[in-house]
């Protein structure tokens, strides 16, 4: 598929990568119809956020029709259109319950104080692949 990679500062491009796969039960596919260029997006292009890997497809935000559901989905099905924000939360935790999903205590693998988890940037930051990007795996 087509993806917008970063790889160094000032060097973004247009590469093919492979498609992303279900890799937890609660996973998504989401083919991307639609995505967004944010402030974020230009940190890492221009440097004024570190930590970046070479590789990483850029973006936050995304609308997309789900193409493939984890067998622990229960909420969504193939076919649905969704929007995809910047923020990934588990949905179950105080925080998440309470409607702080970027306050989430489980997205990040870096445990309960590792910070927020968000599409399409460094490795502090939950190190997922972004959504400009044909089709993005969405935890
Ligand atoms: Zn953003
Ligand atoms: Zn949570």
């Amino acid at each position: 598929m087509k993806a917008v990679v970063w790889h160094a500062l000032g060097d973004i491009r247009l590469d093919d990568v492979p498609e992303p796969t279900i890799k937890d039960p609660y996973d998504a596919i989401v083919r991307i119809t639609t995505s967004a260029i944010c402030g974020t997006d230009l940190h890492f292009v221009r440097g004024t956020m570190p930590g970046m890997q070479e590789g990483r497809i850029l973006g936050h935000e995304a609308v997309g029709v789900v193409e493939e559901v984890g067998p622990e989905v229960r909420n969504l099905r193939p076919g649905d259109r969704v929007v995809v924000p910047s923020t990934v939360a588990c949905g179950t935790c105080s925080y998440c319950r309470a409607g702080y999903y970027a306050q989430c205590d489980n997205a990040n693998p870096g445990g309960p104080r590792a910070g927020t988890v968000f599409f399409g940037g460094p490795e502090a930051a939950g190190g997922l692949d972004g959504l400009q990007a044909e089709y993005a795996r969405i935890p």
